[in-house]
């Protein structure tokens, strides 16, 4: 059976860098690389490069020089604070922390929280967002069948939460699945129980719009890699209480606003939000990256979501075809999701098949657990799973060549 396949536009398409990259297969043959593991790391924009390479020359030490090109930024760091809250729709009032990626933005937050802080988040969560979290009040659910059973679910769960702070933590989409979350449902019940709640964007962030206030979110966290930026960079968006009224987790010069001397011990005074939890000297060429990479997505969602559609939907249909392939899902039905799919493929090992796509295609997809071992070994039954992702960096004929060796790899398997 044929089913019709919208076609992706490349109308204005953010371009990425390496499209065109040509790595060995194993017979020597040199093949265009087709990078279909966008949601580990996803590909630099030329934008973004370019605006690095213009930065490179002029980088100099953030906030603590007053030579012309410590001038220059520490105005193009705080400039990428006012990109990054507009990016996510975020409060004037809330705070934009640089970060080294998503996992340190979550952590900062969780050694943040006010002692006793009552803690709520379904099982199936990235490492990053699942482990965090540490005490006598940390409640995991487990994930339901369905995004709408999760709202009653967490309605139970803060009902039966201890009286005094309290964080909910939610993904937008999910590492494994790319399934959605339903953020804004969630976010009113956590409301209603007076709770707080943080939002791991890294995943949502790259395919879709984030707007914190309009989905009533307290927290956001970004991971500048997964957003076409090079590595190194992330934020913590949110509201500044906790995060002023915790001592710094990371020690060292910027994080002070004084230091001084009593003899045998010394009096420190921390600086206040953002920089009391920007110890030491700023990635600013890496948040500039950010910050351009969060500039250029908010100006082309329409072609970006165009683009991604049709081509998941080509993947999908295509994985249909191929004989043992069952796609891994968290909820029942088919439901929205971005361009991420984890699948295994018979009794077949997704190690010995990832290396082969690699080794005998030139593809590039993830296997094992994603760092969401409790998602992929509840929904393969305690085996590892194959992951495509796509993004701007994808075509059709990466995801066409992916389903054809996919089906050569099966066959000759049989
Ligand atoms: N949250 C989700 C949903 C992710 O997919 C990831 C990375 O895969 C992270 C958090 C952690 O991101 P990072 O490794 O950049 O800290």
């Amino acid at each position: 059976m044929t089913v019709a396949v919208p076609r992706p536009t490349t109308a204005a398409l953010p371009r990425v860098v390496g499209s065109a990259l040509r790595v060995p297969l194993v017979t020597g043959e040199l093949v265009e690389y087709a990078n279909l593991d966008h949601a580990a790391s996803a590909p630099c924009l030329e934008q973004v490069r370019d605006a690095v390479d213009e930065l490179l020359p002029w980088y100099a030490s953030v906030h603590r020089g007053a030579g012309f090109a410590s001038q220059v930024s520490t105005r193009v760091y705080e400039q990428a604070r006012a990109a990054v809250r507009r990016f996510l729709g975020a409060r004037s009032t809330d705070a934009v922390v640089f970060t080294r990626n998503a996992t340190d933005a979550l952590n900062l937050l969780a050694r943040s929280l006010p002692r006793h802080t009552a803690v709520v988040l379904f099982d199936t969560e990235h490492h990053a967002a699942l482990l965090p979290w540490r005490g006598p009040h940390v409640r995991r659910l487990r994930t339901p069948s369905s995004p709408a059973a999760a709202v009653p679910e967490l309605d139970r769960a803060l009902r039966e939460a201890p009286v005094g702070p309290r964080l909910v933590v939610v993904t937008g989409a999910s590492n494994v699945t790319g399934e959605l979350w339903p953020v804004a449902e969630l976010a009113r019940v956590a409301r209603r129980h007076g709770a707080r709640i943080a939002l791991d964007a890294a995943q949502l962030a790259p395919h879709r719009p984030v707007d914190v206030r309009a989905l009533g979110v307290d927290y956001a966290v970004l991971s500048g890699h997964k957003l076409y930026a090079p590595f190194g960079s992330g934020a913590l968006v949110g509201r500044g209480d906790w995060l002023q009224a915790a001592e710094p987790y990371l020690v060292g010069g910027g994080a002070t606003s004084r230091v001084t001397d009593h003899g045998d011990r010394l009096g420190v005074a921390w600086a206040a939000v953002p920089e009391r939890h920007e110890a030491g000297t700023p990635n600013v060429v890496g948040v500039h990256a950010l910050a351009v990479a969060c500039d250029v997505l908010g100006r082309h969602w329409e072609q970006t979501a165009a683009h991604e559609r049709a081509l998941l939907a080509r993947l999908r249909e295509g994985l249909r075809t191929v004989p043992g392939v069952h796609e891994l899902a968290l909820f029942e039905g088919d439901r929205d999701r971005v361009g991420v799919v984890s699948f295994t493929v018979g009794g077949q090992d997704a190690g010995y098949l990832a290396a082969a796509l690699s080794a005998e295609h030139g593809i590039g997809v993830r296997d094992g657990a994603f760092c969401a071992h409790v998602a992929v070994h509840r929904l393969t039954g305690d085996r590892r799973a194959l992951r495509a992702s796509l993004g701007l960096g994808t075509t059709e004929e990466h995801v066409d060549r992916l389903v054809a060796a996919l089906r050569g790899l099966v066959t000759e398997g049989s």
